[in-house]
């Protein structure tokens, strides 16, 4: 047997992953968002000069692909889609901004597989590219906190926020954290002291407990940050609290790509086990002229993770407003003789709407019965010789065990009332 690739899985079940893209299509319509779609496969550079060499996805998690000509150099899956979306905005000559969009789809990293994470996992982005003002930032994330909240019934998750500031906030913190970690040098993991030279603001992603302990002590970035950051930082939080948008403050929350700054923010829940953040974004303000632009685009930009999604919908699926699939009804002729009448009352049937399954195999009308009852049919109709002959069907409630004979042209008026 072949079996599926590591890190991948088989959805048998659609349901909840449906109402999610359903409920989020309808939900960012309302809020003026278009749908689009751009490639899974993309240039490995457009990564490498987005979310940054040194980041754990560049440098660690891609899967790129084997190079069959000169002509497609380094392309690999995409491993997250804002990179994908500030490409198309910069390739396509997008004027009109803000640009509002969206996407879902399979995203790609090779990491190790464990509850939550896969390594082909599905997600939805959203993107705000053209759009400087910190109001667009609120209004994001309460977008979010109000699908979440009040579209999915979530309550078990938390609201993280931390502001990253601009490029020279940044670099006076990285100073004062490099003189931290040096002179705590001895106390710090191994990895840390890695990242202490590569990417410094990750030290704060790490799991080993000591280190936590000890950045608990550590310059934050809101210490410091230029007088602009600082008064959009605070406009930031009057404006959730405006909205209602109930968040803590977490000033180790850095999220691992070189693109963000100024505000970031997590979805966090316990329902998810050690991977709890199911969406997560931030302000991106340089990335499109990195890319190619003749000028920056200011941006704001989140991803929501369908799989973990689900884990914490299936939880409570009872009160969540699913679908109802439609009542079944199940067609049996009891021999060959009767398929090509049985064919043609399936497709009266499903011409006027019906959900119709014919049972072409069988060996007895018992065994047929059975199956239409463990397939779930609301009703049963059964067409032998006699039936053939006097153009007519038996019908058979599948609740109620109620028997009915009827002429094959009255069976959609039949089923309709
Ligand atoms: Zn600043
Ligand atoms: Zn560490």
């Amino acid at each position: 047997m072949i079996r599926r690739v590591k890190g991948t899985q088989d959805f048998l079940d659609l349901t909840l992953f449906d109402f999610i893209i359903t409920t989020i299509s309808r939900h960012l319509s309302r809020y003026h968002f278009t749908h689009i779609t751009t490639p899974i496969i993309e240039h490995t550079e457009l990564f490498k000069r987005s979310l940054g060499q040194q980041t754990d996805v560049v440098s660690k998690e891609m899967f790129t692909l084997e190079t069959r000509s000169q002509d497609d150099d380094g392309m690999c899956l995409r491993p997250e889609a804002t990179a994908s979306i500030a490409r198309a905005f910069v390739e396509n000559g997008i004027q009109t901004t803000p640009w509002k969009v969206w996407t879902w789809g399979p995203m790609f990293r090779y990491e190790r597989p464990q509850k939550g994470r896969f390594r082909e996992f599905n997600q939805v982005s959203m993107e705000i590219i053209g759009s400087a003002s910190i109001a667009q930032d609120a209004h994001f994330i309460k977008m979010l906190d109000r699908y979440f909240h009040e579209t999915l019934h979530l309550n078990n998750y938390a609201v993280l926020i931390n502001f990253l500031g601009c490029q020279q906030d940044r670099d006076r913190m990285k100073i004062a954290l490099t003189t931290f970690l040096e002179k705590n040098s001895a106390i710090i993991c191994s990895t840390c002291t890695e990242r202490k030279d590569k990417n410094i603001l990750r030290i704060f992603d790490c799991k080993n407990q000591d280190c936590q302990t000890l950045y608990t002590k550590a310059p934050y970035i809101t210490d410091f940050l230029c007088d602009e950051c600082d008064s959009e930082w605070k406009t930031l939080q009057l404006q959730l609290h405006l909205l209602s948008v109930s968040y803590a403050h977490k000033p180790t929350l850095v999220r691992g790509l070189d693109y963000y700054q100024k505000t970031v923010f997590e979805f966090v829940s316990n329902d998810l086990g050690a991977q709890n953040t199911f969406c997560g974004g931030g302000r991106y303000d340089h990335l499109i002229k990195d890319l190619g632009a003749s000028q920056d685009q200011p941006s704001i930009g989140a991803a929501i993770g369908i799989e973990r999604l689900m884990l914490m919908l299936e939880l409570h699926k009872d009160r969540l407003a699913l679908e109802q699939l439609p009542s079944l009804h199940i067609i049996i002729p009891l021999s060959t003789e009767q398929h090509a009448l049985a064919l043609l009352l399936a497709d009266t049937l499903q011409a006027a709407d019906f959900c119709v399954e014919i049972l072409l195999e069988g060996d007895s009308a018992k065994s047929m019965m059975r199956k239409a009852n463990k397939l779930g049919a609301a009703y049963s109709l059964i067409i032998g010789s006699e039936e053939q002959a006097t153009k007519t069907v038996s019908v058979k409630n599948m609740i109620t065990g109620e028997d009915t004979h009827l002429a094959q042209s009255e069976v959609v008026k039949f089923l309709k009332k």
